[in-house]
């Protein structure tokens, strides 16, 4: 009886393709024409093809359609010029998720040019850390880049101011003009320290170093002088406080003030076209909610969920007004290490409602009436 003919599997089964399905890396080989004439049992575990419909160009089949026109280039550019090459693509696993592989090939010389001999090994979690890091990167060379652009405009406009005075010092009768000089070259300075402060709040919060002072003190009292220097700052806009009560709270009075600053700043900021601010201040039996409420330009629904992320800044306005993505990432911070919450509700083009809640601790009850 005539022997069926083996398989071409059987006929390569040596001790080195024995040795060649235990290794744990993929194990291909070519023939003259670029055409697969062996894959190792881990290529078959791996892709899940069998060892037959990988031939030929069947494991082409495998390869993301995405990554197979630049693969088929690389290959074919190393494999006319007979030289070894590396890449990088997507092989389909068996449960049907893409893997990033590094691809290696040698050339195989007998002792004519007879094909290439290569492997696969996967580097999907190297390459999706890599991926990050890049992103990561580019945010950062963005942030430094907005960052330096922040810290020039005050910077620039603050020389000029002072270029300006020292020009007009010798001249005795322009004082008014002087201290007009002086007002701007404050203002400036005090910019750069809220953006130095900013930047310095971000890598204190980043290595766990952020302290708080807690003291008992009264909300509405701190609201109040929030809103005069915010309104010795900017007249552009009316600043009413609603509604309002006295309410005892133990916690950063400082921090809780960078807070309130920073959602007024913002609500006079992202309202260049509306001139008022509404204020409120409620409390119940658990905690006390502070509200900022502004007629401006509002949020895009699908940028709300970002808001409160470092850096973030809603694309369509940020070429538009000034600052560095920080301030409600760092209120969010400041309002969440005192238990409280923070958010926001707005509709694009209708203005925003910014409010954080602080808790009422049984402390600042038993301080107060001591
Ligand atoms: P900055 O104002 O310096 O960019 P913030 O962290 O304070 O940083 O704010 C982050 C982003 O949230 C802003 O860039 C802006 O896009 C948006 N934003 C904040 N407050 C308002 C507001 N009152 N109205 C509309 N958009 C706002």
């Amino acid at each position: 009886m005539k022997q069926a003919s083996p398989t071409p599997r059987k006929i390569r089964e040596d001790h080195f393709t024995e040795l060649a399905d235990l290794i744990p890396t993929m194990i291909w080989k070519v023939d003259n024409d670029g055409s697969a004439t062996y894959v190792n049992k881990t290529w078959v575990d791996f892709t899940g093809m069998s060892f037959e419909n990988s031939l030929g160009f069947g494991w082409g089949n495998a390869v993301h359609p995405e990554d197979r026109e630049q693969e088929f280039k690389i290959f074919m550019t190393a494999f006319e010029k007979r030289a070894p090459f590396q890449s990088k693509f997507r092989l389909r696993r068996r449960d049907g998720q893409y893997r990033w592989v590094l691809s290696q090939g040698n050339v195989l010389y007998n002792p004519k040019f007879v094909g290439y001999i290569g492997s696969l090994t996967d580097i999907t979690e190297q390459e999706l850390a890599q991926q990050a890091t890049k992103i990561l990167m580019q945010k950062k060379d963005e942030f430094m880049s907005i960052a330096s652009h922040e810290l020039k405009t005050p910077i620039t406009s603050m020389k000029a101011s002072l270029q300006i005075l020292d020009r007009l010092t010798v001249q005795e009768d322009q004082l008014e003009s002087i201290h007009g000089f002086i007002v701007k070259a404050n203002k400036q300075v005090n910019k750069l320290i809220t953006l130095v402060e900013d930047l310095l709040d971000v890598t204190k919060i980043h290595a766990g170093k952020m302290q708080f002072n807690h003291t008992v003190f009264n909300v509405e009292e701190v609201l109040t002088d929030c809103v005069d220097q915010i309104k010795s700052q900017a007249n552009s806009h009316q600043i009413i406080i609603n509604d309002t009560c006295e309410v005892f709270i133990y916690a950063d009075r400082h921090r809780i003030e960078q807070v309130i600053i920073n959602f007024l700043s913002n609500a006079i900021k992202y309202s260049p076209e509306t001139d008022r601010v509404l204020v409120n201040l409620k409390k119940d039996t658990q905690s006390v909610k502070i509200s900022i409420q502004d007629f401006g330009i509002g949020i895009p629904s699908d940028k709300i969920s970002y808001i409160f992320n470092r850096f973030f800044r809603v694309e369509e306005s940020s070429q538009k007004f000034s600052g560095l993505g920080l301030g409600l990432y760092i209120s969010s911070e400041i309002v969440k290490r005192h238990g409280g919450d923070i958010g926001v509700e707005s509709k694009e083009g209708e203005g925003a409602i910014f409010w954080f809640t602080l808790p009422l601790s049984q402390e600042p009850l038993v301080m107060q009436s001591s």
